[in-house]
């Protein structure tokens, strides 16, 4: 039996794009290994969205370079970093076999059947039309025993925000047809998925036949799927529509993602985010408006080229006004191509200590934010979707609010049953208490608590 192994950096879309390539290797009878070391075949599946990520990446390489040594295995690199370098990878990395962009996940037998007969290096990042793209469908199979699923329902982006690389490195925008979509759900749902996440770089700007508040509304309707989630959201196209639909259908999580990146105008403006400051207010004012409570997280680049103490210190006071449930914050990182870096620079590149100083200025305060948001909750009963066994202690158990907010527990209800649990503390990022009763058991019986899955292992 062969087995293989998949290191998984950067986002959901490349948690999801494993699981594909794991099916796709199925097919060829390769199972899953949880030890690279005892792997026949390794790939990376890599993100170049920060240089931090693809330095993480090369330093993994060179630590299965002895598996190869000691083994002959196979190592393979897909993913961002492989569309954006192609052959340059391999000229760097001599003892690579193969690379393959994205959308060659469905020619890895191919590529590998040429490994291993024809002893090629293959390269394979061409980009397939998008009248002719077929979105890979995920084997309900491998989601058995999961809770909450990722469903892609578009790839790529047609933004051209400038300090971003997912343009170049995951191509136009394709939007996945919506019957396709729906079938995917009711599939998952049929193995015991109640929670669905609809993924794509900028899922509101869906045109897969319906638009992305209908789609969002028929994805609830499907039997035995109780939540509906997505990730992630562009601002300039939150539409009425999008935000209705948080109004009507309680199955859509209150909780929205909506990437700010600035608080500051002339920084959007060279970000080329096409909203101001107000625009973006004015839009989340409804949101909340329609849906009280609706948890807000966002997005923010700290040091992009030019950004003024001023323009910083708006960023604060955004953070402030808005008062986020969570923020995911990153220092700027000139990616290759994209605007920002080659206008560095004219706009004046930010010295690294400055960038430093804000980031943890901005954590911290966000850090505040979110203890005083979670601690108000102490003493209240919240509704929760068992997931499995606590990471940190597995005498507990582990699950989410709607709001998405993460909670360890004292009880015993298994996964996939919804659970009231009364608060008994907090903390900035996380709730723990104790279960007081289950209010509805799961659809399906788990074959066995899951772990997250062995065979990837995700790198932030
Ligand atoms: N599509 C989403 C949007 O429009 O906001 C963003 C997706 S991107 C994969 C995730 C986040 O990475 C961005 O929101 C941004 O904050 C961050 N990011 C992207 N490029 C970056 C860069 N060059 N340096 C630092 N952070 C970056
Ligand atoms: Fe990148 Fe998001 Fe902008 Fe697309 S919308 S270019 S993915 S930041």
């Amino acid at each position: 039996m062969k087995r293989y192994f998949i290191h998984t950096f950067g986002c959901q879309m490349n948690v999801n794009d494993s699981m594909r390539m794991g099916e796709v290797l199925g097919s060829l009878d390769y199972r899953p290994t949880p030890v690279a070391e005892e792997a026949d075949l390794i790939i990376l599946n890599t993100c170049s969205i920060r240089e931090k990520a693809e330095d993480k990446m090369l330093s993994a390489l060179g630590r299965y370079r002895t598996v190869k040594l000691a083994r002959g295995t196979l190592l393979g690199v897909g993913g961002c970093v492989a569309q954006q370098e192609k052959e340059k990878l391999l000229k760097k990395v001599p003892y690579l076999d193969f690379v393959f962009g994205p959308d060659s996940i469905a020619k890895l037998p191919d590529i590998i059947g040429r490994v291993k007969g024809e002893r090629e290096r293959v390269v394979e990042t061409a980009w397939v039309d998008s009248e002719e793209y077929v979105f890979p469908r995920a084997d309900p199979e491998t989601s058995r025993g999961k809770v909450t699923e990722f469903v892609t329902v578009m790839k790529g982006c047609d933004n051209v925000c400038s300090f971003c690389v997912v343009p170049h490195t995951r191509g136009r925008e394709v939007s996945r047809p919506f019957p396709d979509v729906l079938t995917e759900v009711a599939s998952l749902a049929q193995v015991g998925v109640r929670e669905v996440t609809l993924i794509g770089q900028n899922v509101n700007s869906y045109q897969g036949g319906v638009s992305f508040a209908q789609l969002l509304l028929r994805c609830a309707e499907v039997p035995g799927i109780e939540r509906v989630r997505f990730t992630t959201s562009h601002p300039h196209d939150l539409s009425d529509e999008l935000i209705e639909a948080f109004r009507v259908q309680p199955k859509i999580c209150p909780h929205f993602h909506l990437p700010v990146q600035s608080g500051s105008n002339p920084v959007l403006k060279r970000m080329r985010r096409d909203y101001t400051v107000a625009e973006y207010l004015e839009r989340l004012g409804k949101l909340r408006a329609a849906r009280p409570g609706i948890a807000m997280t966002t997005d923010i680049i700290v040091g992009f080229p030019g950004e003024t103490e001023e323009d910083f210190a708006l960023t604060i006071a955004l953070t402030e006004q808005v008062r986020y449930d969570n923020q995911f914050s990153f220092i700027y990182s000139p990616r290759p191509k994209t605007g920002a870096a080659l206008r560095e620079n004219d706009w004046g590149p930010v010295p690294h200590e400055v960038k430093i100083e804000r980031l943890e200025r901005l954590q911290k305060l966000q850090r505040r934010i979110s203890g005083e948001i979670t601690q108000a909750l102490v003493g209240q009963e919240v509704e929760v979707l068992v997931e499995g066994p606590s990471r940190y202690n597995p005498l507990k158990r582990f699950g989410r609010t709607a709001e998405n907010r993460t909670v360890n527990f004292d009880g015993d209800a298994p996964a996939g049953a919804f659970v009231k649990v009364k608060v008994e503390s907090a903390t900035p990022n996380q709730l723990s208490g104790k279960q007081l009763e289950v209010l509805s058991p799961p659809t399906v019986m788990p074959p066995a608590e899951l772990p997250q899955p062995p065979e990837t292992c995700v790198v932030a």
